[in-house]
């Protein structure tokens, strides 16, 4: 297995401010990791930047020119009551972008297998008109556009595990048949989407975990309704919107998975993009707030992309 890791040089451009759970060092905590001898064998790329034009591929005509505007000149300046734009924010946004585009082209072209992009800042909870959550651009929902425009793909996939309902992406391609997108995450919890009933045109599967459920009830929902719908659906390609939050030590939400789930998901993942999307894969880190637990869960992860055993 040949996986593509494309780190962010700039991650530290996105100011937020001083106790802000989304910072800079989440990247560092990854960065480390990710030093491990067991990832020597990482194909490693910097992301380039991207031209942030390409937002308008799913966002309203004038939201780059809104998300210019509240950008302050310099210090950070506030979209909501946690999302937060610095001056270097649409920089960082950039090369977000840049990277899940180069890792797009890689997987797409057979440079790589699969691919994982450690990214800042998040971007699942970024709808068509409203930047939220501590998102700014809808990152992978761009990168499934460029799918189908630049490399052909017909149907993609998105599957997010975050802790969090990605209701910027399932707002964004709910009436979209050539787009999949699957999530699992805590119910009842922020944004307050994801209902089990929000079907879209028959392309949504929204899974709701109690708090305090753990690996095993995860498993559970995965395979009744998560991967018999993505089989079905036969995608091209399969994005991962891949966030760390449902991590035991996670401070945002009461989910209590292990590394070896986010293992274990990533590696299931990959059979059934085996059978429909010759294995391609790219994924974009999401959320993930506890240093050690968004480090253990991306080297699971990671681990589980390079094909190591369980
Ligand atoms: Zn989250």
């Amino acid at each position: 297995m040949t996986t593509l890791l494309v780190s962010q040089r700039n991650f530290e451009s996105h100011v937020t401010p001083s106790g802000h759970p989304e910072r800079p060092d989440r990247l560092r905590a990854i960065e480390q990791i990710m030093e491990q001898p067991q990832f020597a064998g990482l194909v490693r790329r910097d992301a380039p930047f991207a031209d942030l034009m390409l937002a308008d591929l799913v966002h309203s005509p004038s939201y780059l020119e809104r998300l210019r505007n509240a950008r302050p000149a310099e210090g950070i300046g506030q979209i909501d009551e946690d999302t937060f734009i610095s001056s270097g924010s649409l920089d960082a946004a950039s090369t977000a972008l840049g990277a899940g585009l180069a890792a797009l082209e890689a997987v797409v072209l057979g440079e790589a297998d699969n691919a994982f992009c450690a990214v800042r800042p998040p971007g699942h909870h970024a709808e068509a008109e409203t930047p939220m959550g501590f998102c700014l651009v809808n990152t992978i929902a761009i990168v499934a556009r460029e799918a189908q425009r630049k490399h052909g793909a017909e149907r993609v996939a998105i599957i997010d595990f975050d802790v969090h309902h990605g209701n910027g992406t399932q707002d964004i391609f709910k009436d979209d048949g050539s787009v999949f997108y699957a999530s699992s995450h805590q119910w009842p919890l922020y944004p307050g989407t994801g209902r089990p009933s929000e079907t879209g045109v028959g392309n949504i599967v929204n899974a709701t975990l109690p708090a305090g459920s753990d690996g095993t009830v995860m498993r559970e929902a995965y395979e009744t309704l998560v991967f018999p719908a993505l089989e079905a659906f036969a995608p091209d390609i399969l994005l991962i919107s891949a966030g760390f939050d449902a991590d035991h030590r996670d401070p945002l939400a009461q989910l209590n998975w292990v590394p070896a789930d986010f293992a274990w998901v990533t590696r299931q993942l990959m059979e059934i993009a085996e059978r429909t999307s010759s294995g391609r894969i790219v994924s974009l880190l999401e959320g993930g707030y506890d240093r050690n637990g968004l480090a253990t869960g991306v080297a699971a992860h990671v681990g589980a992309l390079m094909g190591a055993a369980a």
